[in-house]
């Protein structure tokens, strides 16, 4: 290195910082990119999981967390799996971590896509408790094994506005999720400088999106939509998320970062407009 100049090979200066990841299930999931760009980056991380299930399948995909038996399982619809993996993880971790991500989303498809005013309250709220509110349960569970300056990173949608059937009533619950973040970064500024962000992300190929009714075919539409003609790659809105994760993202606070490769700027493509017309 010349005399003088930074080294940047460690620009996001991720290395040495250690996160909590929530959401790994298998290796096209949005948390697990996140996680192999972090171990990438020279960060150690420390996994959350649903099921012993998932954990001995992610194990293999991790296997030097798991070999640290640093996979922990708890399923968030259950207050007391948080607070009982919070113990678990403390009672092993003494060190805080940098950040925690949230990746973590559930809703009942299983009666195929209704119109949006026949949604069952229990649908509704088993989906806002585990795709919205655990941003919040888990946040609280661990504020104490958190630095003073960390950031948290939950994976939202790039919109909540545009009402697409097929994604059905998850829109509001993201559209509650995106709102907490302002509440969140509030509430732990009374004893921290923690931030709270999310990444917006276009529609992806995950097993998430696998179980939405449709879910191919307005995929294929959003597709046709993007000015560069592709779709989101998993890897882009992990590495939004990892930017989001670094100190040097350190003046972002409350915000989602839309990564949706402008998709949302081309409601009026030529090519699908002459596709309607003619
Ligand atoms: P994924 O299925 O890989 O991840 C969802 C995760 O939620 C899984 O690990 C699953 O085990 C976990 N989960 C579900 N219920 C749980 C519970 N009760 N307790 C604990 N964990 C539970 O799919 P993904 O696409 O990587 O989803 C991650 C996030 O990205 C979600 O918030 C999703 O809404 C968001 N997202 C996805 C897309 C997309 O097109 N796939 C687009 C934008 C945002």
């Amino acid at each position: 290195m010349a005399k003088g100049s930074a080294d940047m090979s460690d620009f996001l200066q991720l290395s040495g910082k250690k996160f909590l990841i929530f959401g790994v299930a298998n290796k096209k999931s949005v948390a697990y990119h996140i996680t192999k760009d972090l171990l990438e980056c020279g960060s150690k991380c420390v996994l959350v999981v649903l099921n012993d299930e998932i954990r001995s399948r992610v194990g293999k995909l991790f296997p030097e967390i798991a070999a640290a038996g640093d996979i922990y399982c708890c399923d968030v619809e259950r207050e007391e799996e948080i607070t009982r993996v919070r113990d678990e993880i403390a009672a092993r971790h003494d060190e805080l971590f940098d950040g925690l991500v949230h990746s973590l989303a559930f809703a009942d498809y299983s009666r195929g896509i209704r119109p949006f005013h026949e949604t069952s309250p229990e649908a509704f709220l088993q989906a806002v408790h585990i795709s919205c509110f655990s941003l919040t349960t888990i946040a609280n569970a661990f504020q104490k094994m958190l630095t003073k300056t960390a950031s948290v990173v939950t994976i939202s949608i790039s919109t909540t506005r545009l009402a697409s059937a097929s994604y059905g009533y998850m829109g509001p619950i993201k559209a509650a999720l995106d709102a907490s973040l302002s509440f969140l970064v509030k509430s732990f500024s009374a004893f921290s400088e923690i931030r709270f962000n999310a990444v917006g992300s276009g529609p992806l190929k995950t097993s998430a999106s696998a179980g939405i009714p449709g879910y191919v075919d307005a995929y294929l539409y959003a597709e046709k939509l993007i000015p560069r003609r592709r779709n989101v790659a998993t890897e882009e809105a992990a590495n939004t998320a990892v930017f989001l994760l670094s100190p040097r993202s350190s003046g972002i606070t409350a915000q989602k970062i839309i990564v949706d490769a402008g998709m949302e700027i081309n409601y009026f493509d030529q090519g699908i407009i002459d596709k309607v017309n003619h």
